[in-house]
């Protein structure tokens, strides 16, 4: 995934202090080194790169209530579960859906928090989150348009908006790196149109522009979202944030699956960024994103797996294969012939991985993240190819990674450091994490 996009046999990569120093062919590389790790057989690739989750659903994986919904009625079961939620919660599903990610190859994860019950607070999923040591981009999200005011949510998940404006200041003084090799920065996420005030919105844009943080919303999720717009605020989801002005290089949505060839034209323009969640559009029947229209019209686009309690799972390379999987079946459902001189432009494994690893970075505005090159960060994993799920194709290993059953990596590393190593997860135990997040699930639920 470096700007050549080369693929180099019997390859290797030279690391010092955090960052890669030299990408080669092993026998070019230097013959010593403090540590040596021999991944012989080994396919090795970029970290990837999640551009959109929410840590906290994971408590709310396969709720019988909403497993059959879409968005809003998921919404409206889930928002008084959530309304439960302590800062222990914050802390254990935070390690946990980072140990999923990091264990699926995700080096870098971007969260977006926006609810804050019972003293909970972004410190504690930053505080947590590094405890695990994947790069986390965290969006102080919030909700402040509740159902008596016309929104979504009820009263109760939502807060005041001189409030969430100063805690978002404190947060991001507190918090965000813009440096090269940042582990943590921090973005303002208003929910969506239908959980915040367009006043929040604007001066969310404002704090942001002032401190140089990045703004993110999901938008133009579903068919339900934009006649909210059309009735509320007399625009589509998209005009509605140029009303707002919040459209930018510092931009980017979530979802974006009803988007019309001039709103995608918009994006392109004005260098709005894409997160493209396959899985949870599948799962909330929202639709299919247009995505390769978007990378034929030059906007950004990155993967995220969304939250997990609609997905269900935080397994990035499992996203990439439905991301390629998901844009085939749009291709076809618009009548194109997969065969002769009309064969639509299907979506190969090697662009849903350049949108798992350099699209994902453009997104969340990373030039040191994302391809592996001299001077990036030294954010790799590496999957052992003699295994089950590749057995048959190993005459195209890369393809393989995308095309076959989604598998562990056996090695993931952040800036030179590992998270995962032989398949285990380093930085926590990972059965007693499982045992307290299944305590907690357990809780939240039967206080139903
Ligand atoms: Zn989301």
């Amino acid at each position: 995934m470096d700007d050549h996009r080369r693929e180099i046999q019997d390859g290797g990569l030279f690391i010092r202090d955090g960052f890669v120093e030299q990408v080669d062919s092993t026998n070019k590389l230097p013959s010593t080194a403090d540590e040596v790790l021999d991944l012989s057989g080994h396919l090795i690739v970029p970290g990837l790169i999640n551009t959109h989750h929410h840590f906290y659903q994971t408590l709310t994986r396969a709720v019988p209530a909403a497993q059959n919904a879409n968005l809003f009625n998921w919404l409206k079961t889930l928002y008084p579960i959530w309304a439960r939620m302590t800062p222990e919660d914050i802390r254990i599903s935070t390690q946990t859906a980072l140990a999923e990610l990091a264990l699926s190859g995700c080096t870098t994860a971007s969260d977006h928090l926006y609810l804050f019950p019972n003293g909970s607070r972004l410190d504690d999923e930053i505080h947590a989150g590094r405890e695990i040591g994947v790069r986390l981009h965290a969006a102080r999200g919030s909700m402040s348009l509740g159902e008596s005011k016309g929104g979504l949510p009820p009263d109760s998940v939502v807060e005041d908006e001189d409030e969430i404006l100063k805690d978002s200041q404190r947060l991001i003084e507190t918090y965000h790196d813009p440096n090269p090799g940042a582990s943590t920065q921090v973005f303002l996420a208003p929910c969506s149109p239908f959980s915040v005030s367009p006043d929040l919105m604007r001066q969310s844009a404002i704090l942001a522009r002032e401190y140089k943080v990045r703004l993110h919303t999901h938008l133009a999720e579903t068919q339900d979202e934009e006649a909210f717009c059309l009735e509320l605020f007399g625009y589509r989801p998209v005009a509605y944030m140029q009303h707002l002005n919040w459209v930018g290089p510092d931009v980017w949505f979530a979802h974006s699956v009803h988007v019309n060839e001039e709103e995608i034209g918009v994006y392109a323009q004005t260098g709005c960024g894409v997160a493209h969640c396959p899985t949870s559009n599948m799962r909330l029947a929202s639709g299919i994103a247009p995505v390769l229209d978007m990378l034929q019209a030059g906007v950004k686009v990155g993967l995220g797996v969304d939250g997990s309690a609609s997905n269900d799972g935080s397994h990035l390379l499992e996203e990439m294969r439905q991301a390629m999987m998901v844009a085939r079946l749009r291709a076809g459902l618009r009548g194109a012939s997969l065969s002769g001189d009309q064969a639509p432009q299907l979506m190969t494994a090697r662009q849903a991985l350049e949108i798992a690893t350099r699209g994902s970075a453009s997104v969340l505005g990373r030039m040191d993240i994302g391809a592996l090159a001299p001077g990036m960060c030294a954010d790799f994993f590496a999957v052992d190819l003699n295994r089950l799920e590749y057995a048959g194709a190993l005459h195209d290993p890369v393809a393989a990674l995308v095309f076959c059953s989604p598998v562990r990596a056996d090695y993931t590393v952040v800036g030179g450091k590992f998270i995962v190593k032989e398949g285990q997860l380093l930085p926590i135990d990972l059965p007693v994490l499982i045992e307290r997040h299944n305590r907690a699930a357990t809780r939240l639920l039967s206080d139903a």
